[in-house]
Order: C-alpha cells, then sequence, then structure tokens
C-alpha cells in the first residue's frame, strides 16, 4: 500500500480477504469445513454469528446440499452480512441476546447430535484459515509484522499455526510478531496482555460498532494471548473514533473499501508507530478481514460531503462553486 507506506515511512501491505466469494476471510475455513461435513454425511450445519460466519456458511453449505442455520444475535448484524445470509438459504433464528448466548445454543445443539457446529471451535475452520500465512510468506517472505483484528480470535491462532508450520518445514526463517487489536469496548484480552497474564476476563456488555469483534468472552482468548506471548507480540485497543478514522484512510489513500473490524489494524498500526514499538522502514502486513459493502450503514452515517439539488441547474452550480 505505496500511500498508507508513505504516511507511516514503513512498508505496508494490505492482505485483502474482501475478495474472497462472500467478502471475508471466514470463506477459508468454511470451504475446508463444509467439505469435511459432506464428507461425513451431516445433513444440517449450524453456526452463531455476528454475520460474517453465517454468510460464508450459507453459501458454502446450500452448494454442498446440506441445511444452514445461522443463530444471530438480534439486532447486531450489519446489513450486507444479513442480506447474504438470507439470500444463500440460510434459516435464521434470531436470538435475543448476544453472541455468546447464540455460541451456547450452537454447543448445545451439537451436544444433542441435532446440527454439525461450523464456529472456528470445528478445528477445520483454524485449517483453512491457516492459509493466510502461507500467502503471506510465499508472497513476501520475511515479514516483521502481521496486524489481525480480534474477535474470537480463531484468525490470529490460525495465521500462527500457519507460520509455524512454514517454519518447521524449514520454508522461512524468522516469523513475523503478531499484533492482535481488539475494540476498546470490547476488549478482554488487551487486560490481560497488560498485566503478562494468560487469565482473562470476559466483558459482560461488548461495545463497538465494529460488529464482527463485539466480543466479549472470546472461544479461543487463552491461545490468542499464548501465540502473542510466543511471537514476541502485542495485544493492543482502539477507540471507535479511531477506527473510523482508519477505514477513511484505507478507503481514500488506497482505494480499499473495508468493514470497521478490518480498520482496526490501521488504527493499531498508528497507535504502535507513535510508541515506538514498531519502527521507520519495518515491513509491516495488516489482514483486511472483510469488504466495505458488508456494512454500508456504518459508512453512510460517517464523513460524507453530501448536497441536496433540485434541477440540474442547481446541482451544476453547486459542483462549480465547490471545486473553485
Ligand atoms: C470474524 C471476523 C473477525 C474476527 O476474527 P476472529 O477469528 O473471530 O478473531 C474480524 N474481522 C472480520 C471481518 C470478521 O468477519
Amino acid at each position: 500500500m505505496k500511500n498508507i507506506s508513505r504516511k507511516f515511512e514503513l512498508e505496508v501491505y494490505g492482505k485483502f480477504e474482501g475478495a474472497n466469494p462472500t467478502g471475508s476471510f471466514k470463506d477459508r475455513g468454511m470451504s475446508v469445513a463444509v467439505s469435511v461435513a459432506k464428507y461425513l454425511g451431516v445433513k444440517v450445519v449450524v453456526c452463531a454469528s455476528t454475520g460474517n460466519t453465517a454468510a460464508s456458511m450459507a453459501a458454502y453449505a446450500s452448494r454442498a446440499g446440506i441445511k444452514p442455520v445461522v443463530i444471530l444475535p438480534k439486532n447486531s448484524v450489519a446489513k450486507g452480512k444479513l442480506a447474504q445470509t438470507i439470500m444463500h438459504g440460510a434459516v435464521l433464528v434470531s436470538l435475543n441476546g448476544l453472541f455468546d448466548d447464540a455460541l451456547k445454543v450452537v454447543l448445545e445443539l451439537a451436544h444433542r447430535n441435532i446440527a454439525y457446529p461450523l464456529n472456528s471451535i470445528n478445528p477445520w475452520r483454524i485449517e483453512g484459515q491457516k492459509t493466510i500465512a502461507y500467502e503471506i510468506i510465499d508472497e513476501l517472505g520475511k515479514v516483521d509484522w502481521i496486524i489481525v483484528p480480534v474477535g474470537n480470535a480463531g484468525n490470529i491462532t490460525s495465521i500462527w499455526k500457519g507460520l509455524k508450520e512454514l517454519k518447521n518445514l524449514g520454508l522461512v526463517e524468522n516469523l513475523p510478531r503478531l499484533v492482535g487489536v481488539q475494540a476498546s469496548r470490547a476488549s478482554p484480552l488487551v487486560k490481560a496482555f497488560q498485566e503478562k497474564s494468560l487469565i482473562f476476563e470476559p466483558v459482560e456488555e461488548p461495545k463497538t460498532i465494529a460488529s464482527a469483534i463485539r466480543i466479549g468472552n472470546p472461544v479461543h482468548g487463552l491461545r490468542a494471548l499464548k501465540v502473542v506471548y510466543e511471537s514476541n507480540g502485542v495485544l493492543i485497543d482502539v477507540s471507535d473514533e479511531e477506527i473510523l478514522w482508519a477505514q477513511k484512510v484505507l478507503a481514500r489513500l488506497e482505494g480499499l473499501g473495508v468493514e470497521p473490524a478490518s480498520a482496526t489494524t490501521i488504527a493499531g498500526l498508528r497507535k504502535l508507530v507513535e510508541e515506538g514499538v514498531i519502527t521507520h522502514g519495518e515491513k509491516v502486513v495488516v489482514v483486511l478481514t472483510g469488504h466495505g459493502l458488508k456494512d454500508p450503514e456504518i459508512a453512510l452515517k460517517h464523513g460524507i460531503e453530501s448536497y441536496e439539488a433540485s434541477s440540474v441547474s442547481e446541482a451544476v452550480n453547486i459542483v462549480s462553486k465547490i471545486t473553485r
């Protein structure tokens, strides 16, 4: 990313996951996990989701002839993701509760053998998602930092698994340090990291505009802390204002439309450069996890310069005035 690199005096690369079939990195894990479900003869799959897992599972399961059932926390799923989930034919259960409650439903259904669970507790999801690491190292070789948004922390653990496999195979010598970014009011792991602990306290009511990481009790929280310590990495948090700033920077400096959760990476990068943790000239990859069209409402609400014109001549006048 030329302009962002210049801005931060770094070598910054974006791993853009918005071009996957349903517009997020979730497709990587879902492709593998649904293939396994089909192989096992599963008839019904289920997931809890803040949106992208549901959209991806619906698409892959329908294609495989398996019935997708999604459990969504009521009123907290971005419009684009909801539209995809419906379009791809999932049965939708809207639960009056949080993501963590939706996940409890999934665990109970799995326990009773009613449906096969496709949340990232399913190890095949992790196997698919680790390919992000393969691709980064394949294209760039040595990298100093990889920055990833953290919700349930499946992705950051997947990436570390992929990196370690490459190292064990002798395909890369020095592994990048991992940065996990959480939203300030949904950041249980950051607090644990600051105390150098492996024990984290769940956040009861997580809040952030970045709905994909609005998670209070990360499923892979312990593993995420371990991989961050092992990689000599960092966990930090960023505010909603910083996220919106970063979303605009990506959209306007690089022409990359990403959803708020993905923009946390650039907000985190700015913070770490300011703090002197990431230093000039280093090679950094930010994982841009989901497409900007996933959440059109956020974009519409924030930062547009717009005018109303009731006639052709008025529209022409407005534009000629503001471009003067
Ligand atoms: C799922 C998701 C995340 C969070 O990933 P985890 O594996 O839950 O940490 C971040 N960004 C987007 C766009 C997502 O869909």
